[in-house]
C-alpha cells in the first residue's frame, strides 16, 4: 500500500470529506466495489413490486408460491450472494415460500449449506427451492414433515446435523395463519395448531438444536408486526408472534454468554401464500399492502438481506434484536 492511500484510509475512518475519502479509497477496495456494484442499482422501492388491487385467489392451506398471481418474488433471479456465510449450515422451516424461501436462496448463493422443512403437500414449491440452491453449489437438502409433532422436530434436527455435517444457523420461520372474525370462530381445534405451529416447534426446534450449535451460532425467528400491533382477526395467530418476538429476547439473554446470538424479524404485509391460504379475507388481499405508507406489500426477497446480515459473523454483536420491515407501517 502506498503513503496515499495510508492517509486516506485513515480520513476514511475518521469521517472525512466523502469526495475525497470516496475518490481516494476506490484504489483500495476496487476489486469489492465492482462486485458490488451489482446489486447497488438505484431503484424506487414504491414502484418496484405490484400494487393493489390484486386479482381474487384463494388456495387450500398451505398453499403454493407457484399458483400465485402475481408470483411473489423470492430472489430467484435477483439474489447475489458475496461469500458472507461460507461454509455456514444452515436448517430453515418453511424454506419453500415466502421469507423461508427468500432466506433459503440468499443463504445458498452466500456460501451455506442449507436444509429447508416444508408441509409434505409443499413439494412442488420446495423442488424449486432446490434445484435453485444446488446451481448456487451448495448442498441442499429437503425434510419435509409436520412441525406439529415433538417427534418430528427432534427427528428433522438430528437428520439436518447428520446431512450437513452439523449447524449454525437455526431459521425458525414456518408459521400458520387464520384470519376469524371472531374469537368464537376460532375452535380449540384451530387455537391449538396455531400455537403447536408458532410456538411449540420453534421451543421443540431450538431446544433439540442446542446442543449442538457451536459459538458463532446464530438463532433467528420470524416473528410480525402484529407482535405489538394486533389486527381484530387475527386473535391466535397475533399473541403467537408476541410471544415470538419474547422468546427472542429471552432466548438472546440466556445464549449470549455462549456465544450464540438470537435475533427476529418482524415482516409487515407480504406476498406469501400463508395469505392467499386462510391469512387473509378476500377483501383484505384484494387491497393487500396498500395501506401501507409503501402503498403496496412487501415481496419476500426484500427480506432476504435481513435473514442473511443476522447470520452473518460481522454482526457478531447483535442480538436480541427484532428487525422490521413494514413498508413504513407498524413496529417490529
Ligand atoms: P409461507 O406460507 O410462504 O410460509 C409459511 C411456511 O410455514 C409454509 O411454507 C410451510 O412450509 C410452513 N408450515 C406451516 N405449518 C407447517 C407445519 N405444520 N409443518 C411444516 N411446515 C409448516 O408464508 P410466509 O408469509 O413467508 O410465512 C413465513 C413466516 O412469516 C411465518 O412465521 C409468518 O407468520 C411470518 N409473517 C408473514 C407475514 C406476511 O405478511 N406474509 C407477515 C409477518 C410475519
Ligand atoms: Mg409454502
Amino acid at each position: 500500500m502506498n503513503d496515499e492511500n495510508k492517509i486516506t484510509r485513515r480520513q476514511a475512518v475518521a469521517g472525512l470529506g466523502t469526495a475525497i475519502a470516496t475518490a481516494a479509497v476506490a484504489p483500495v477496495f476496487g476489486a469489492v466495489n465492482d462486485k458490488v456494484m451489482d446489486n447497488v442499482k438505484l431503484e424506487d422501492p414504491t414502484t418496484k413490486y405490484p400494487k393493489p388491487p390484486f386479482k381474487e385467489q384463494s388456495q387450500e392451506w398451505p398453499g403454493l408460491a407457484s399458483k400465485m398471481d402475481p408470483k411473489p418474488d423470492h430472489g430467484e433471479t435477483s439474489y447475489k450472494g458475496s461469500g458472507r456465510l461460507k461454509g455456514r449450515k444452515a436448517l430453515i422451516t418453511g424454506g419453500d415460500s415466502g421469507m423461508g424461501r427468500a432466506a433459503a436462496i440468499a443463504y445458498a448463493r452466500e456460501g451455506a449449506d442449507v436444509v429447508i422443512n416444508y408441509y409434505p403437500t409443499e413439494e412442488p414449491d420446495a423442488q424449486e427451492v432446490i434445484a435453485l440452491m444446488k446451481a448456487a453449489g451448495v448442498k441442499a437438502i429437503a425434510i419435509p414433515g409436520d412441525l406439529r409433532e415433538e417427534s418430528f422436530c427432534k427427528k428433522l434436527v438430528e437428520d439436518a446435523i447428520k446431512a450437513l455435517g452439523g449447524l449454525d444457523i437455526v431459521v425458525s420461520n414456518a408459521g400458520r395463519q387464520q384470519s376469524h372474525a371472531s374469537i368464537l370462530d376460532i375452535s380449540t381445534e384451530q387455537f391449538d395448531w396455531t400455537m403447536k405451529t408458532n410456538i411449540y416447534a420453534p421451543f421443540w426446534i431450538i431446544k433439540a438444536a442446542l446442543p449442538h450449535l457451536p459459538p458463532g451460532s446464530a438463532i433467528i425467528g420470524t416473528t410480525s408486526e402484529q407482535a405489538t400491533d394486533p389486527t381484530p382477526d387475527l386473535y391466535d395467530y397475533a399473541q403467537t408472534k408476541a410471544a415470538t418476538t419474547n422468546y427472542v429476547r429471552s432466548l438472546a439473554k440466556q445464549l449470549a454468554p455462549k456465544g450464540i446470538r438470537v435475533n427476529g424479524v418482524a415482516p409487515g404485509p407480504i406476498w406469501t401464500p400463508l395469505q392467499v391460504s386462510g391469512g387473509a379475507t378476500m377483501e383484505k388481499l384484494k387491497m393487500f399492502g396498500g395501506q401501507t405508507p409503501m402503498s403496496r406489500p412487501g415481496q419476500p426477497v426484500e427480506l432476504a438481506s435481513i435473514y442473511v446480515q443476522l447470520a452473518a459473523s460481522d454482526a457478531s454483536y447483535a442480538t436480541g434484536q427484532i428487525y422490521g420491515s413494514t413498508g413504513g407501517a407498524g413496529m417490529p
